[in-house]
């Protein structure tokens, strides 16, 4: 009776918030073992330079195809994996796949660039560092044809140890990105400190660039910022032409988003590569 009067308490017994939290640790328990039995695999989607008017590159993004519940979205298990540090083997089996990926692709279309998303909670694992460039070696990838991408940077908070870690992996030759730009804390601070040479705008800012002015200033003066510094700038979540032309005016450099290309299949984006080269040589 009493709990259901006290706000606080009616939350702790709120069914679905129940539900979640046991979902939540269902999916986390299955992840590792989801990996081994091949339901987890990596979508590309293209990233697409506003200069050169074709597609650079292309970022990987993990997908689980759950035999009974079907697909399960990527910010539901990782968010999961990422509070419960469960994240570290998902990404060994991404960048591998990715790796291996832009490897092959790059025999055709050299200088194809692949972006890996990386949470900053594993800025904690200096082997990781070793395991990148050992992968590399393995699939004769080169080091400036890869980008991390790296998320939950509020994670970085004060962390001497991780920003150690992120100059090796820039002396490896990788590129290091900041993604979701703009949302989270202390953005600037990270500017500052984390060695990116490229800012990802996020996408609630980019989409409604022509509706909502403070967005439409925000973004230009990120690119500004950005570009003062000598930082290369992505948008994400680019939906509409209109927007995509704003972004050229506006002098951003690469966009990302649905309008260029969704999430896909390694051969769908092997052949999208191959049908806009043809018709980018008639
Ligand atoms: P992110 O790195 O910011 O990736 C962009 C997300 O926006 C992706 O969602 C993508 O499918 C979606 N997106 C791209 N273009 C558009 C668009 O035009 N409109 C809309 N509405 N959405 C668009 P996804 O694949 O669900 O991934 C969500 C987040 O999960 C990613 O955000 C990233 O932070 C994380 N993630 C995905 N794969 C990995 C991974 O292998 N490792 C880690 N650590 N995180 C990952
Ligand atoms: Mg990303
Ligand atoms: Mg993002
Ligand atoms: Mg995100």
């Amino acid at each position: 009776e009493e709990a259901a009067h006290d706000g606080l308490k009616w939350k702790y017994y709120d069914p679905e918030a129940l539900e979640d939290a046991s979902w939540k640790l269902s999916i986390l328990s299955q992840l590792d073992s989801a990996v081994d039995k091949g339901e987890v695999w990596v979508a590309y989607q293209p990233k697409f330079d506003l200069k050169q008017r074709k597609i650079v590159g292309a970022e990987a993004l993990a997908r689980w195809t759950h035999p009974e519940k079907g697909p399960i979205a990527a910010s539901e298990f990782i968010a999961a994996a990422e509070q419960h540090d469960r994240i570290g083997k998902l990404t060994d089996f991404v960048l591998e796949q990715a790796i291996s990926a832009a490897a092959i692709v790059n025999r055709k279309h050299p200088g194809f660039g692949i972006a890996v998303n990386l949470s900053a909670r594993l800025l904690t694992d200096r082997s990781l560092v070793l395991r990148l460039g050992a992968m590399m070696a393995r699939h004769h990838l080169s080091p400036d044809l890869l980008t991390l991408e790296l998320t939950e940077t509020a994670e970085l908070a004060g962390s001497g140890a991780a920003f150690d870690m992120l100059s090796s992996l820039r002396d490896l030759g990788v590129t290091i990105a900041i993604d979701d730009y703009g949302t989270g804390l202390s953005t600037l601070d990270y500017l500052k400190k984390i060695p990116a040479s490229e800012i990802k705008i996020d996408q609630s800012f980019v989409k409604t660039i022509l509706d909502n002015r403070s967005d439409l200033v925000m973004v230009q003066s990120t690119i500004a910022l950005a570009h003062s510094l000598g930082r290369k700038v992505v948008a994400e979540g680019v939906e509409h032409q209109g927007v995509l032309d704003a972004l050229v005016d506006m002098g951003c450099d690469v966009a990302q988003g649905y309008i260029i290309g969704r999430p896909m299949s390694i051969d769908s984006l092997t052949k999208r590569l191959s049908a806009d080269r043809r018709s980018s040589v008639a």
